[in-house]
C-alpha cells in the first residue's frame, strides 16, 4: 500500500500535520479509525495546494470533535442530524464526519444515510479521483486507501464515476464532473462522457437549489467560462436553462472582466450577470425561479435588466460626469462592470469604466451638518445643496473646500 505521508508533509503548512497525527492519535484512544479524505487527498498527490481538511470517522465524529475542541481555543459547529462537526481557528477549518453508508430511492432524491465504514463512505463518493482516504492512525499514518484505483485516474488524467448508476443517483455530478475537469486540465473518461452526453436530461430531476449550488461552484472557478463552454458542448447548460450559452462570446467577456481587476467587486456576481446578460427579461424571471437563485444573485439579475433599459442615452456627446453619475449610482457596480464588459458601444463602455475607476468615489466634503451649521438651511433644502456640491465636484467646476463652500454660500442665497 502506497504511503503519501511525505507528499503531505510537503504540501501541508506544518501546524495541520501535527493537528493530523493528533487526531490519529485521540481517535485511536477512543478506538476508532481516522482517515483524512476527499479533495485534500487528491490535490496532495497532484501537488496542488489545498487546505480544507476533511476526516471520516469510523465512530463518532461529533463526540471527537468536542474531545478535540476542548484541549485548544477553537470553535465548534455540531450538525447532529449529519454526523458532522467543524472545528474552525484562525484562517483555517476542519471538516469531521463519521463514515456513512448512502442508499438512493430514486434519482435526484437525498440519499438515505446509515452509518458505515470507510468502505463505505469512499463507495458513495463522485469520482475515483476523490474516493481516497489515507490513514491517519499513528503506526499507519500515510497510507493511501485506494479502492477505486483514483491513483491510477490521476496518472492518466481522468474524471471517472465509480458505477455506472452514479449520475441517476445524484445527477449533480454531471456538473461536478466537468467543474473538475476542466479545472485540473483532465479528460472525462469515456464511459462517463458518453453516459453524460446521452442522459444529460437526468439534470431536470434536480431541485434548483441544488442546481444552484452546483451553478454557483462553477462560478467560483478560476476559469469558470471553461466548464460553461464543455456544459454547453455536451447539451447539460441547457438543461439549467434553454436561452443561456457558454460561447466564445461569454468567454471573451469573463476574461476582460478578470483584466478590469477590481479587488472591491465580487467576480462571481459580475460572472452570473455575464451570462445571463443575453437573456430577455422573461427568460431571466424563468432562470432566477427554475434555480431558486437566492436573493443577492436575483437582486444582481434583476439590476442588470434595468441598467439595459436604462443606460442607451449614455452614449450622446454632451453629457456631463454628473449625469454618467446620477444614472449609475442606484445600481451594484458589479451590474455597472458587467455591463461594461457587455456593451457593444464603446463610448458606453468607457463611461461605465469612469463611473467605476473614479466617479463613484467622488464626494463632497461638507456634510449635511455643516451646511446647517452655516446657517440657514434645513430639511429638503440640504438634500438639493449637497446634491449640488457632488454634482459641481463631479464635473470639476471646484476642486477643493473652500471653492466647495462659496458655491455653498452662493447657492444659500439663492435658495433661501
Ligand atoms: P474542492 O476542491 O472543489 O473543494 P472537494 O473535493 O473538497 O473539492 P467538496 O465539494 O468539498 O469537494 O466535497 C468533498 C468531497 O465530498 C468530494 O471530494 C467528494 O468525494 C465528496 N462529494 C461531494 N459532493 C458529492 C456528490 N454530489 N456525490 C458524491 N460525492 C460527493
Amino acid at each position: 500500500m502506497a504511503n503519501i505521508s511525505e507528499k503531505l508533509t510537503s504540501q501541508l503548512p506544518q501546524g495541520l500535520v501535527d493537528l493530523l497525527r493528533e487526531i490519529g492519535e485521540t481517535a485511536l484512544a477512543r478506538g476508532e479509525n481516522s482517515y483524512l479524505v476527499g479533495g485534500v487527498v487528491r490535490d496532495a498527490i497532484l501537488k496542488r495546494p489545498n487546505h480544507d481538511l476533511d476526516v471520516v470517522i469510523e465512530g463518532k465524529a461529533i463526540s471527537l470533535a468536542q474531545q478535540l475542541a476542548e484541549t485548544k481555543d477553537w470553535k465548534i459547529r455540531k450538525h447532529p442530524r449529519f454526523g458532522t462537526a467543524k472545528l474552525s481557528w484562525e484562517d483555517f477549518s476542519l471538516d469531521l464526519v463519521t463514515a456513512r453508508l448512502e442508499t438512493y430511492s430514486r434519482p435526484g432524491a437525498l440519499p438515505t444515510v446509515e452509518r458505515g465504514t470507510i468502505g463505505d463512505d469512499l463507495a458513495r463518493r463522485d469520482f475515483t479521483i476523490n474516493a481516497m482516504s489515507v490513514h491517519l492512525n499513528p503506526d499507519s499514518f500515510g497510507e493511501l486507501l485506494d479502492p477505486h484505483g483514483g491513483q491510477n485516474d490521476l496518472q492518466h488524467k481522468l474524471v471517472r464515476i465509480l458505477h455506472p448508476g452514479s449520475f441517476s443517483d445524484d445527477p449533480t455530478r454531471i456538473l461536478r464532473a466537468l467543474r473538475y475537469e476542466q479545472r485540473l486540465g483532465f479528460r472525462l473518461e469515456q464511459e462517463t462522457e458518453r453516459l453524460i452526453r446521452n442522459h444529460p436530461g437526468k439534470l431536470n430531476t434536480v431541485t434548483g437549489e441544488r442546481l444552484w449550488r452546483e451553478l454557483e461552484m462553477i462560478l467560483q472557478e478560476e476559469y469558470p467560462e471553461k466548464t460553461l463552454k464543455r456544459a454547453d458542448e455536451l447539451g447539460v447548460l441547457q438543461q439549467l436553462h434553454p436561452a443561456v450559452k457558454g460561447d466564445e462570446w461569454l468567454a471573451e467577456k469573463f476574461d476582460q472582466a478578470r483584466d478590469l481587476d477590481d479587488k472591491s467587486l465580487s467576480l462571481p456576481s459580475i460572472y452570473l450577470s455575464l451570462l445571463c446578460y443575453r437573456l430577455s427579461n422573461e427568460e431571466t424571471e424563468s432562470c432566477i425561479t427554475r434555480l431558486k437563485m437566492p436573493g443577492w444573485a436575483a437582486r444582481a439579475l434583476r439590476d442588470t435588466i434595468r441598467i439595459k433599459q436604462s443606460i442607451s442615452h449614455l452614449d450622446k456627446a454632451d453629457i456631463h460626469p454628473s449625469d454618467i453619475y446620477l444614472n449609475l449610482q442606484c445600481h451594484a457596480p458589479e451590474t455597472v462592470m458587467s455591463t461594461a464588459t457587455a456593451s457593444d458601444s464603446p463610448v458606453i463602455q468607457e463611461r461605465l469604466e469612469i463611473y467605476l475607476k473614479k466617479l463613484r468615489y467622488v464626494k463632497p466634503v461638507l456634510s449635511g451638518e455643516d451646511l446647517q451649521n452655516m446657517g440657514i438651511i434645513k430639511g429638503k433644502r440640504v438634500g438639493q445643496v449637497l446634491w449640488a456640491l457632488h454634482a459641481a465636484r463631479l464635473d470639476k467646476k471646484i476642486s477643493n473646500l473652500e471653492e466647495e463652500k462659496t458655491l455653498a454660500r452662493e447657492l444659500l442665497h439663492t435658495t433661501t
